[in-house]
């Protein structure tokens, strides 16, 4: 059988696990990236501090799907990294997400398992919202009562997403993990961790294959004629975004962006925790000291602070009824090509979905079974 030749469009996540599954199987694979580097938002880079730093925000890697982990270790070594977030509430630096010691130390009570179960339920019994949840803040005071919602979520919120919590969707919401014990990790994935020598080095070794070829600084619809012309390539695999693809026929689909304020501080360490969270007070969401997650060593330490923004490089969907109607019409198109066998929409952009990393690489692997 005569290899098919493929051309990956985006050298992020989807686009490395496609092609290397691609070349794995014997096909031929052409990578086209149109920013300078691999890696899409994943990218990291080493500063003159000596700390990796994660230009697009903060990565964790974490999953349940041992098949997907095991990819992933074909191309790099973990570390054993469990993500710790605090959150600055009331001038002190609480664990998140909820737990014992969340609700203890706002209170400055003690209280053990059974006491914090029944807080919060009657925190939740007391408070109004509407039942099933019409809107994001219905669905968190739902959980977690009005109290805890206005110290945690309300202000955290509409800096996100420059939107009061009542006009946004329930479902952004989701379940909100609430402990009553002292598990304060972030995730609590079976396997978690970052890789060892960060997420460049292992996206550069997915790409790393005889049959695999790259170009940078390349867009696709800058030369979409070459690129499209009969015979060229046998299955195109897109991941860039999905409306773009389709010259957004049924309208432009949304996102929210995020402007990182890199930071060098000439000190060992500067917060706790990897990541803290700042809903009541300052511009920023949250800052991220990059130390705690690689475990590198160094005397100065790296900081990211986030803005969200309307302007910018894709990064959160915005699923409102309007996007999720319009995802719906393209992704009709999508279901007709890829039946034909000539392309596949893989990604968070191509398919306009909120995914992990894990998530990523388990659309690619089911869509090329
Ligand atoms: C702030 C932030 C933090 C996150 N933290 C985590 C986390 O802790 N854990 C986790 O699991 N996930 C996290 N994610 C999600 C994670 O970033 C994504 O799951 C992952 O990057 C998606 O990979 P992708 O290849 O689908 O998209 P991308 O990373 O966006 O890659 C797409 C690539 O395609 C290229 N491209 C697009 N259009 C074209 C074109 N026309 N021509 C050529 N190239 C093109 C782009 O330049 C890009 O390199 C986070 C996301 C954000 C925004």
């Amino acid at each position: 059988m005569s290899m098919r030749k493929c051309l990956v469009i985006g050298a992020g996540l989807a686009g490395a696990t496609a092609a290397r599954l691609l070349a794995d199987r014997g096909e031929k694979v052409h990578v086209i990236e149109k920013r300078e580097h691999p890696g899409g938002n994943c990218y990291d880079e080493k500063t003159n501090a000596g700390v990796t730093v994660h230009k697009y925000g903060p990565h964790i890697f974490h999953t349940n799907m041992t098949d997907v982990w095991q990819f992933c270790q074909r191309f790099s070594r973990f570390n054993l990294y469990q993500h710790r977030v605090l959150s600055y509430v009331d001038g002190q630096l609480l664990p998140f997400p909820i737990n014992r010691d969340t609700v203890c130390r706002l209170f400055g009570v003690e209280m053990g398992i059974r006491d914090v179960e029944s807080f919060l339920a009657d925190e939740v019994a007391r408070s109004s919202y509407r039942e099933p949840p019409e809107n994001f803040k219905d669905a968190v005071i739902s959980q977690v009562g009005t109290y805890l919602y206005d110290k945690f979520f309300h202000n955290y919120t509409r800096k996100q997403w420059s939107a009061d919590p009542e006009t946004l969707s329930a479902e952004i919401a989701g379940r909100i993990p609430i402990r009553s014990n002292r598990d304060d990790r972030y995730f609590t994935d079976l396997y978690q961790g970052l890789p060892e020598h960060g997420y460049t080095a292992m996206i550069e070794s997915m790409l790393d294959h005889p049959s695999i070829t790259i170009e940078f600084n390349t867009d696709y619809f800058l030369a979409r004629s070459e690129f499209d012309k009969p015979g060229k390539y046998d299955l195109k695999v897109y991941t860039g975004e999905l409306d773009k693809f389709f010259d957004e026929a049924y309208g432009r689909l949304e996102y929210r962006s995020v402007k990182f304020e890199f930071r060098t501080v000439d000190q060992e360490v500067f917060q706790p925790a990897a990541v803290v969270n700042y809903p009541n007070d300052y511009d920023f969401t949250r800052i991220t000291e990059f130390k705690h997650m690689t475990m590198e060593k160094s005397k100065k330490t790296e900081l990211c602070l986030e803005y969200p923004s309307a302007q910018g490089i894709p990064s959160y969907v915005v699923l409102n009824q309007e996007n999720i109607g319009k995802r719906q019409a393209y992704l009709d198109h999508v279901n007709d090509l890829e039946e034909q066998g000539k392309a596949l929409f893989v990604g968070r952009l191509a398919e306009y979905r909120y995914y992990n990393m894990d998530q990523v690489i388990a659309s690619v692997m089911n869509k090329l079974k």
